[in-house]
């Protein structure tokens, strides 16, 4: 099984990338596709839509364009679960002991990873950034 997760521009810029890779493979997730991207303003509005109605959602669209992001098709069994328990709860401080967050991230805002919340949400998200061809 396959999900989306986003090493979104707060960690990229700050060299915390290939930790956090690191990370992910220690938990056994496998990469099958990865592409570095600066998202523009449409493709953060589409990619987070389902926000679109919340006070935070201005921030966030100039947040994950801010600079460059690394989107990655991950596998594992019980992929969306497990990365999802893996990069901890949204807010850093609430985030257990050495997850993504908890490692990484600077703020609420500035969390350093995204990852898909459903293997319905993983599809898409996936599909969002790998379009032309199934990850290998
Ligand atoms: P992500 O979708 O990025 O993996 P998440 O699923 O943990 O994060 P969501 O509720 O989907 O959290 O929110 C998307 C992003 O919007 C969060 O990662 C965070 O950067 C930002 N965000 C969410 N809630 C708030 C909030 N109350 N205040 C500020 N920013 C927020
Ligand atoms: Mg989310």
């Amino acid at each position: 099984m396959l999900t989306l997760a986003i090493i979104k521009p707060d960690a990229l810029a700050a060299g915390r990338a290939g930790k956090i890779l690191s990370r992910l493979e220690e938990a056994g997730f496998t990469l099958r596709a990865a592409r570095l991207v600066r998202l523009g303003t449409a493709d953060a509005e589409a990619f987070y839509e389902v926000h679109r109605a919340r006070p935070f959602f201005r921030p966030l669209v100039s947040f994950m364009t801010s600079g460059p992001c690394l989107p990655m098709a991950l596998e594992r069994e019980d992929a969306v679960r497990a990365l999802r328990e893996v990069i901890g709860a949204t807010d850093p401080k609430e985030a257990a002991p050495g997850t993504v967050r908890a490692l990484y991230a600077e703020s609420k805002e500035r969390n350093a990873i995204h990852a898909s919340d459903s293997e319905e949400n993983a599809k898409r998200e996936v599909a969002f950034f790998f379009p032309d061809s199934a990850p290998v």
